[in-house]
């Protein structure tokens, strides 16, 4: 879609790809999908390694498009950064994750729910202002919210010269590093930033089972990642191998299929009852 010049016209690029299309449609829905409910969340629990707990849910956006069916977040999140729609879907994603833990917390269940922030996001300049709103909105209390960071976002030049992650932590939130080890910063990095935890990225977790570099990689990260204070969860523990492995390693919770897919909410509240019996 880079393809006007400064005529303003497509003429070096006649046709738009189907893919293209479909992407420019994509954005001018957004917001309308919003408004109808066709953008919801599915959670998806953690537990704690040691004693199998669930400790958290990680909220996790879905479109239910009327035409084209289920449409991946891989496949919008990106486009809804580009069009500068990031921050009210990020609103709207949060809104929900956070009237589903008032509602444990109204069952007296005090579990917090993880929410994912798209780097574009820490560049807001309202958005500490709206996550202070939206806390206050549901009388959450911030321990129980926990932000997803990603690793570029975080070492960015803006982001480490702003106040915002501190921000952000006064709130009394937690910060999260999630993909661990799929970017270029290193531990020693997050010393000199508020974060509370690190997620390792599933790409190692996936392969831990069958190949020792991976195994190697996550127990370095856990040993590094606790020598600094900090939490470690594994995403993507997908069979007993690797949580029994994880957990010898001292990783602190697991998230991933093997616990349990993303669950709708209705399906989640049937999972946590058969859990706790
Ligand atoms: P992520 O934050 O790394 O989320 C984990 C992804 O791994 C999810 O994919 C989840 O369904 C998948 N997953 C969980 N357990 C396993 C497992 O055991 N094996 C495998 N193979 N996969 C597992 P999903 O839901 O498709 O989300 C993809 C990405 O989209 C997320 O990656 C996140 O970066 C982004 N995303 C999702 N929801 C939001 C949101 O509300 N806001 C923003 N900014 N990004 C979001
Ligand atoms: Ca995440
Ligand atoms: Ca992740
Ligand atoms: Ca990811």
């Amino acid at each position: 879609l880079a393809a006007s010049g400064s005529s303003g016209v497509a003429s070096y690029h006649p046709v738009l790809d189907q893919q293209s299309l479909r992407r420019l449609q994509l954005g001018t829905e957004l917001e309308q999908a919003m408004a109808d409910g066709h953008i919801s969340v599915v959670f998806q629990p953690i537990i704690d390694a040691r004693s199998s707990d669930i400790v958290s849910v990680e909220t996790l956006v879905r479109w239910a498009h009327p035409r084209y069916g289920a449409i991946p977040p891989d496949d919008f999140i990106h486009l809804a950064e580009q069009i500068g729609r990031i921050g009210p879907l990020t609103d709207h994603v949060l809104d929900l994750a956070l009237a589903r833990c008032r509602r444990w917390l109204d069952q007296d269940i005090a579990l917090s729910v993880a929410v994912n922030l798209s780097a574009r996001c820490l560049t807001e300049p309202d958005l500490v202002e709206r996550v202070r709103r939206a806390l206050r909105r549901h009388g959450v209390p911030g321990e129980l919210l926990t932000l997803e960071l990603t690793e570029g976002s975080v070492i960015d030049d803006t982001v480490r010269n702003s106040s915002v992650l501190a921000d952000l932590h006064a709130l009394g939130l937690r910060l999260s590093m999630d993909d661990f080890g799929t970017g270029y910063s290193s531990l020693s990095q997050l010393r000199q930033l508020p974060i509370d935890e690190v997620k390792i990225d599933k790409s190692f977790v996936l392969g831990m089972s069958t190949s020792q570099g991976e195994s190697f990689i996550a127990r370095s990260i856990i040993e590094l990642a606790h020598n600094l204070g900090l939490r470690v969860v594994a995403e993507g523990v997908e069979d007993e191998l690797t949580r029994n492995l994880l957990a010898e390693m001292g990783c602190d919770k697991l998230q991933g299929f093997l616990v349990s897919r993303p669950l709708p909410d209705e399906r989640l509240e049937s999972w946590l009852l058969a859990r706790t019996g």
